[in-house]
């Protein structure tokens, strides 16, 4: 228990870490491209926050959150999703007031207590955006074409946009009618949850997982078929636009999407890299959920995309990183004098915003040698006797093997001009 983390979750490490690094500076620089601020919310939250925004009858509120109770008999639920912890502080900081739409975009962990496989954690990490305060198509086609730009700039192809209007409560209300006819005379085939949902939110049959049930629904009648006058008007609007931006999509009238809180337009990109769980990233439109959380009515749009799954598509599709930056300066130092020496440029070399590092095993000079070249340092510095008796370092260029007598003013302005190069 004490060497193993927890099913489900996993440590990022080195390398890896250096892609998630990436990936985020990724995503924030394309989020400030296009006009959205950083927000960041607590891990948990009241459960009351996710029983309402998220929806009691979805798979999340169900069966896959991490509830307890506090210290203080509150019942906490690490969050399992981003939307509705951006909503709450909507409301709490009174964001109404601030010009619209409010352009927010975050980077969280997820919590679900899931059966872990591929691209299927315990814990998870997603970016996500919303935008509040407009229910024009526009938005909807901004939010689309930010989470496309985003995946083309890091390199990745053939990726499948899946779009789908799931109408407003208005064409919902003939088509749960419709629906329920439907799946009522063939009840006998729906999974237990579902013959319970059937009565509750039989939208979410549509979404259930189970094998009998997509066999089930697959005739079924769809949404997209009953939408009223002002959805099926956003409907072409945002398609127009899509057109229009050259992005390719799919109008798949299956994609009902896992949340409640959805109104008109849901999409999801796919990837074939990721096997059973293909859903790279999944939005949509939320017009009622300001509401259903307490505020006045507030229309909003958004998505979130999975951080693991994104990472096994971009390997998957043999993309490469930008590598580590190199470590600028080994100092390898022969004796206590040099050694104190040593310490002393090291930390001057750091102030000045050159890397640096020492051995810190008193290593041989051959070893530390050794040492420097499994860092990947570009330049090692060498004190001795000498050195310290001139004031001039022996430095090696690890790449050219080429030897210099710097000074230590030199040797900083050697390194600094070297650093610009680099970059
Ligand atoms: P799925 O269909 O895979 O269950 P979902 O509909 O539950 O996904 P959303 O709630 O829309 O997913 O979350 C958006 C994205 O977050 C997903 O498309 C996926 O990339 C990622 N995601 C969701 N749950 C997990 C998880 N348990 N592990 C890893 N990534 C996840
Ligand atoms: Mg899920």
């Amino acid at each position: 228990l004490l060497t193993k983390a927890p099913r489900g979750t996993r440590d990022i490490l080195f390398d890896e870490a250096t892609k998630w690094v990436y990936l985020e500076s990724e995503f924030r620089k394309i989020c400030g491209d296009f006009g959205y601020d950083e927000i960041r919310t607590p891990i948990f939250e009241h459960t009351e926050l996710f029983q309402r925004g998220v929806g009691e009858t979805t798979d999340i509120v169900e069966k896959e959150m991490y509830t307890f109770y506090d210290k203080g008999n509150r019942s906490i639920t690490l969050k399992p999703e981003g939307t509705a912890s951006v909503v709450r502080a909507y409301l709490e900081h009174n964001m109404y007031a601030l010009p619209q739409p409010v352009k927010l975009y975050y980077i969280i962990p997820g919590f679900r207590y899931e059966r872990p496989q591929a691209g299927r954690l315990r814990e998870f990490h997603q970016f996500g955006v919303e935008a509040f305060g407009t229910a024009d198509a526009d938005m909807d086609a901004e939010i689309i074409s930010l989470s496309m730009m985003f995946l083309e700039r890091l390199g990745l192809k053939n990726l499948e946009l899946r779009i789908n209007s799931i109408g407003c409560p208005n064409c919902r209300k003939t088509y749960r009618q419709v629906l329920t006819t439907f799946l009522k005379d063939r009840q006998v085939n729906l999974c237990n949850t579902c013959k319970i949902r059937l009565d509750k939110n039989p939208l979410r049959v549509l979404d259930c997982k189970d094998k009998n049930c997509k066999n089930t629904v697959k005739d079924a009648p769809m949404l997209l078929d009953h939408l009223c006058e002002e959805c099926l008007i956003h409907f072409e609007k945002l398609k127009n636009r899509l057109d229009q931006l050259n992005l390719d999509y799919k109008v798949d009238p299956t994609i009902v999407r896992g949340l409640d809180y959805y109104t008109r337009t849901v999409f999801e990109v796919l990837s074939g890299e990721l096997g059973a769980q293909n859903t790279l990233c999944g939005g949509g439109r939320y017009d009622g959920l300001v509401e259903e959380c307490g505020g006045n009515p507030t229309p909003g749009i958004g998505f979130a995309m999975g951080i693991e799954r994104l990472l096994l598509t971009m390997t998957g599709q043999g993309i490469t990183f930008p590598r580590k930056p190199s470590l600028s300066v080994f100092i390898v130092t022969v004796g206590d004098e040099a050694s104190s020496e040593g310490f002393k440029l090291l930390t001057e070399l750091r102030k000045s915003g050159i890397s640096a590092d020492k051995d810190y095993l008193s290593r041989s000079l051959k070893s530390q040698m050794k040492h420097a070249g499994k860092f990947n340092a570009n330049y090692t510095v060498i004190i001795g006797e000498e050195e310290i008796k001139t004031g001039v370092f022996t430095v090696k260029n690890m790449f050219s093997g080429e030897q210099l007598k710097l000074s230590k003013n030199q040797l900083i302005k050697t390194l600094k001009q070297g650093q610009g190069e680099e970059a």
